[in-house]
């Protein structure tokens, strides 16, 4: 019986808006950064914390705060369907850290630092440098007061940038000071943005008397001259905050660390006191800051833990690896050593037997694989093999396999005569195939 399969075609699927396939060759780029980090965060004493990708959605307008952009409007919330519990999809990672080291009690013998990496989710409009989906790796420093924390982790950032080659990035700082301090600046803050009516708009005005501070974020252009204009939290700082303040810059400075002082900076979310900072390209469009943080002392009580200061950032990597990419730096050579040709499908189980091995002693092998046909030509394995990018073929033909061998011919490089190895000793000859070896 012959079927319509076109009427029967199914409709194609793709991927949620915002939200994107990390493919190959781009995922090695990835993997390259994510090991760079991981070696980082080993040198400067981070261990890795891996929490889950959906909370309650009380811990992030708890955590964040109830008039903020990703609390308001970007996050992803749901009812689970079978027991009514109100969850979100993590927008951000450090109120979910901070949930588990209150859970888990991890601060009962001092400070933690502790790092993550993984996907995050809001609800934004789709752009360059900003999706729903999007990755961040975040370093968090809890249980440290000094200013020397907030330091170690912009230098750690720094190291980071240097360990990369990014150079086209620069530090902008601001201090939030201390509660006390930000009631008087929002005073001052809430009598100049009321002189400004005019300029606001609807959003800022209904944000004016609960959250002040959040119009200093605003981006909307019109209502960047009153922001200019806007009394500065610098100024409301007492001698603590300020001496704080000149801690985290003198190690900066001592450390050859440029940085530049922005008075509005307040970053999206509540939590923050003292210390606030952003590294911003001007080589992203207006998604140019890539990685931003800050200190957050009151956060660890405010999820209900006892109080504890913290410190910590997150970073963009869509946005870091963008910008690897505008430098020229993006691609990794990864190659493959060989790639087994093996022209009949009777020597597959002795040709699997040996490449296993050559994995085993750490060569990356990829092979040519049969067909309902049986195996391709030997002209069309070798282009495969050209392809690939492997260094070299190891050719599993009959002749060869009758005399216990496997012919090593190299692909890339003149000069290197082709060989004929021991099939069944490949651990005495896999070091000759690996490029670093
Ligand atoms: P922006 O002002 O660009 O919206 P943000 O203040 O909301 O940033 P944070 O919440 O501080 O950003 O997140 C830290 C970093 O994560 C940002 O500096 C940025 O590099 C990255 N990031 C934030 N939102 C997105 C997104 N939607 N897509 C890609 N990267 C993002
Ligand atoms: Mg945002």
């Amino acid at each position: 019986m012959v079927e319509n399969t076109a009427a029967r075609r199914v409709e194609k699927l793709s991927a949620v808006k915002g939200m994107n396939d990390i493919l190959p060759p781009e995922s090695a780029r990835w993997e390259a950064f994510e090991a760079q980090v991981r070696v980082l965060m080993r040198r400067f004493g981070y261990e890795n914390i891996r929490t889950p990708i959906v909370e309650p959605t009380a811990l992030f307008v708890r955590g964040l705060g109830e008039v903020t952009d990703i609390v308001e409007k970007e996050m992803y919330s749901f009812e689970d369907r079978l027991n009514g519990e109100a969850l979100t999809l993590r927008p951000e990672s450090t109120a979910s850290v901070v949930r588990a080291v209150v859970e888990h009690s991890l601060l009962y013998n001092g400070g933690k630092r502790l790092y993550y990496m993984g996907p995050m989710f809001r609800h934004e409009r789709p752009q360059r440098g900003r999706y729903r989906q999007f990755h961040q790796i975040g370093a968090e420093a809890l249980g440290f007061s000094g200013g020397e924390v907030d330091a170690e982790l912009i230098l750690m950032a720094c190291a980071l940038w240097k360990e990369i080659g990014l150079t086209d990035v620069a530090l902008q700082l601001n201090s939030l000071g201390q509660p006390s301090e930000r009631l008087q600046h929002r005073s001052a803050l809430i009598a100049h943005f009321e002189r400004n009516m005019d300029v606001l708009d609807e959003e800022a005005k209904r944000r004016l008397h609960l959250n002040p501070l959040r119009l200093l974020d605003s981006k909307n252009p019109a209502m960047q001259g009153a922001i200019e204009a806007a009394p500065k939290l610098l100024d409301f700082l007492g001698e603590a905050s300020r001496a704080h303040l000149d801690t985290v810059t003198s190690i900066l400075s001592a450390n050859g660390v440029a940085f530049s002082i922005n008075p509005r900076l307040v970053r999206g979310m509540d939590y923050y006191n003292l210390t606030v900072f952003e590294f911003v390209t001007t080589k992203l469009g207006s998604q140019g800051t890539i990685c931003a943080g800050g200190r957050y002392d009151y956060l660890m009580e405010q999820i209900g833990g006892k109080p504890a200061p913290a410190v910590g950032w997150a970073m963009g990597v869509e946005r870091v690896l963008e910008l690897l990419k505008e430098q020229g730096l993006d691609t990794v050579g990864a190659p493959l050593d060989a790639y087994a040709v093996i022209p009949e499908v009777s020597a597959l189980p002795r040709a699997m037997a040996c490449i296993q091995q050559l994995r085993d002693a750490g060569v990356c092998v990829t092979m040519h694989t049969s067909t309902p046909d049986g195996m391709a030509s030997m002209k069309s394995q070798f282009k495969k093999a050209d392809a690939s990018g492997a260094r070299y073929a190891l050719v599993f033909g009959p002749e060869e396999l009758a005399q216990g061998g496997v012919t090593v011919k190299a692909l890339r490089e003149t000069g290197i005569p082709q060989v004929i190895q021991p099939l069944d000793h490949p651990a005495q000859w896999a070091k000759s195939l690996q490029s670093n070896a």
